[in-house]
């Protein structure tokens, strides 16, 4: 929306966008990407708003004082301090660490500055639509051609949103399964710092829901999980690659595609079509498991 509106010429006097501190390394350099480019454009930067003590502060630390809070939390015998994991009753995220903070200012402007509020919400995202000015949905542009309206002026987050499917905080416990394999493997810093965030939960809140990263699920159990499918894969890629050395051995000396390969009732195929198809899974491994 922020390129299309620069490129109309429509005024812009202010960009805006919260930090929960807790997005992906890709995300804060295309935020510095974009803050070169308004001030190049318009001579204005980027204002990024943040919670004052931040996101493990609130889910730690945060000193609780409703008194029928105090009191559920003694009587469950659960600590006086910090949120825990965000829950789908409890959401405390989204609310103190963006919508408020957003709110708050762009009530601020519209105040003192008399100011117009536009937000970047694409044309199939009806449910989030407001009372504010939506331009992407005035001209009829999706979720997915806004992307690429990005990736064409040269803005692709180094490539985060052809891995994930949504790139909020990475520590997400509502984000599906999949999304946390793939943090596991693209980004083993941040699943590092999730082990240790989960464990720090359950030491302090036990396995009462502020504890539980997800119903079924610590993160602790999930590297379990996908440690072993990433045993199993190997496994089942080694047994292949024995099976074609196997055959390789047989026929040692007959050009590959002169050896014909039939299985049961599948296809007949070639020793090469077989040698290609076997280096093509292990570039490209197939999904195991539930997705949720
Ligand atoms: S992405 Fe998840 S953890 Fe982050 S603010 Fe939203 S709901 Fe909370």
């Amino acid at each position: 929306m922020l390129l299309l509106m620069l490129e109309a010429g429509m005024p812009i006097d202010c960009v805006i966008t919260a930090d929960t501190g807790m997005e992906f390394p890709e995300m804060y350099r295309h935020w510095d990407q974009i803050d070169q480019l308004l001030y190049q454009e318009r001579g204005i930067h980027l204002t990024v708003l943040r919670h004052p003590k931040g996101f493990e502060w609130l889910m730690f630390d945060q000193p609780k004082e409703k008194p029928r809070t105090l009191a559920t939390r003694e009587a469950l015998g659960v600590p006086l301090y910090g949120n825990g994991w965000p829950g789908i009753r409890v959401r405390w995220c989204t609310g103190q660490l963006k919508t408020h903070l957003i709110t708050k200012e762009v009530n601020r402007l519209k105040k003192e500055k008399n100011a117009l509020h536009y937000v970047g919400i694409a044309a199939d995202e009806p449910a989030r639509i407001k009372d504010d000015i939506y331009p992407l949905v005035e001209w009829g542009i999706t979720e997915a051609q806004a992307l690429q309206i990005c990736y064409d002026r040269g803005f692709d987050w180094n490539g985060l949103y052809e891995i994930y499917h949504r790139c909020s905080c990475w520590c997400c416990p509502f984000q599906r399964i999949d999304e946390l394999r793939k943090l596991r493997r693209h980004h083993p810093e941040l699943w590092k710092r999730l082990r240790e965030m989960d464990e720090r939960a359950l030491g302090q809140f036990g396995t009462s829901a502020l504890g539980r990263f997800k119903d079924n699920w610590s993160v602790e159990q999930l590297e379990q999980r996908f440690s072993a499918e990433d045993t199993a894969r190997k496994e089942e890629y080694q047994m292949e690659k024995d099976k074609s050395g196997e055959i390789r051995d047989l026929f040692k000396g007959v050009p590959p595609k002169n050896v014909i390969i039939a299985v049961d009732d599948l296809p007949p195929k070639t020793l090469e079509q077989h040698i290609q198809e076997q280096r093509k899974a292990q570039k490209h491994p197939k999904k195991r498991g539930k997705t949720r």
